[in-house]
């Protein structure tokens, strides 16, 4: 197989280890050109001398003497700062992996965008907030946009060779989280190891809360809509506490196509690695008679009400889905420094919703004002309490 390049954003995270894992193990057929943390600079260093990387740049420009010091002698080049971020996201290279946390990743995925390569995105937040304004530059540049999310390659993998308007419903599977059988009380309650304790998948802290409070899947419901427009009504969330079928997607014939595998996000950034072709991964077999069954149901929007507020504003338009993310990012900060109650997230990501009506985004530029502006008034919100 020809040797293909790769620039990671977001190399030391979860969706980043998992994604150096697998390049690992077939090192001869990848060629590493950026890797990108925030501000963990000796490990980004370690890995970017281990994969010989081109350039390792952190985001935060103060941890850039660290990553200089780590890096001495190795050659590989060190750079700081978002236009540095941007810089190394828009150099050539046959796939680049947006896997930086929250907005923070969307300038640099936008960067790699605009060079019309191959973008597998795990960084749901970016498209979430800016939607339209990152689609219209996809198709401007002749991207190809990958999903890593295991609930949008699930249902990228069902759609293969069908067109959209043979869909009646794309329904996304929600394991429910670590929280799912809590009462109210219990909810009021939580703290935040408790949040973290995915029972399926292992993630970064702040997926890991989303999780828990449902709002990583109404980040996907705003996800797939962009990714897949079928139309708001036509995409549905089942709670599936198993996380074996990743997604579905039912025709317009009845028949209902499911992706299904072991919860392990290196099998859906395998595909995209691997797109259009197939590769190993050394993944754990699905042994559906070990699981015996799988259970289904209907989401509580009471105690999770994080789905609702993500349909609201997707259906509200404007900016409001990007007012939506800033709030939560910033909710999430505070619940995981001890600030809030679990059961103040949501709440916090109304009231700041309520507060604000933004005019829709046109540009890169809009977005990052009308997120700016819904972590500023999340924060004032959050000053109140
Ligand atoms: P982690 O928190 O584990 O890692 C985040 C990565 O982004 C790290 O490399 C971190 O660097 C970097 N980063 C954080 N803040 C900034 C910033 N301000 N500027 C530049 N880089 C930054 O996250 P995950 O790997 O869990 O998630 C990454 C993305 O993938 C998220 O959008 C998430 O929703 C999505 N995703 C994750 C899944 C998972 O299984 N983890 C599954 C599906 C989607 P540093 O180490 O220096 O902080």
């Amino acid at each position: 197989m020809a040797v293909r390049s790769i620039s990671i954003l977001g190399a030391t995270g979860s969706v980043g280890a998992s994604a150096l894992d697998l390049v690992r193990r077939n090192r001869d057929q990848w060629r590493v050109v950026a890797l990108t943390a925030n501000s963990s600079a000796d490990e980004l260093a370690a890995l970017a001398r281990e994969f010989g990387a081109e350039i390792a740049v952190v985001g935060g420009e103060a941890h850039l003497p660290a990553l200089r010091d780590a890096l001495g002698g190795s050659g590989v080049e060190a750079a700081g700062g978002q236009q540095a971020l941007c810089e190394a996201a828009s150099r050539p290279a046959d796939l680049t992996l947006a896997a930086i946390v929250g907005c923070a990743g969307l300038a640099p995925t936008m960067a790699a965008i605009r060079e019309g390569g191959t973008i597998a995105l795990a960084n749901k937040e970016a498209l979430v907030s800016a939607g339209a304004v990152m689609m219209a530059a996809v198709e401007r540049s002749g991207a190809t946009l990958l999903p890593v999310d295991s609930e949008h390659n699930a249902i990228f993998q069902c759609l293969a060779g069908n067109a959209l308007d043979q869909v009646r419903t794309i329904t996304l599977t929600a394991s429910g989280g670590p929280l799912r059988v809590f009462s109210a009380e219990e909810l009021a309650k939580v703290t935040p190891a408790q949040a973290v304790a995915h029972p399926n998948w292992d993630m970064g802290a702040k997926i890991s809360v989303d999780s828990a409070t449902m709002m990583n899947k109404g980040l996907e419901f705003i996800e797939a809509h962009h990714l897949f427009p079928v139309g708001l009504e036509r995409i549905r969330i089942l709670v599936h506490p198993q996380s074996v079928i990743h997604s579905m997607v039912e025709y317009r014939d009845g028949s209902t196509l499911a992706q299904l595998g072991p919860p392990d996000m290196r099998v859906p950034i395998a595909s995209c690695l691997a797109w259009p072709r197939r590769m190993e991964t050394p993944c754990t077999r699905l042994d559906l008679a070990a699981i015996g069954e799988l259970s289904f149901f209907a989401p509580d929007e009471e105690r999770f009400p994080a789905t609702r507020l993500a349909r609201e504003a997707v259906q509200e338009g404007g900016a409001a889905p990007a007012v939506l993310n800033a709030a939560n990012e910033i909710a999430v900060a505070a619940f995981l420094a001890g600030q809030i109650a679990f059961t103040r997230i949501a709440p916090l990501v109304a009231e700041t919703l309520d507060a604000l009506r933004i005019a829709t985004p046109q540009t890169l530029d809009d977005v990052l004002a009308a997120d700016a502006e819904g972590r500023r008034r999340a924060a004032a919100l959050l000053e109140q309490d």
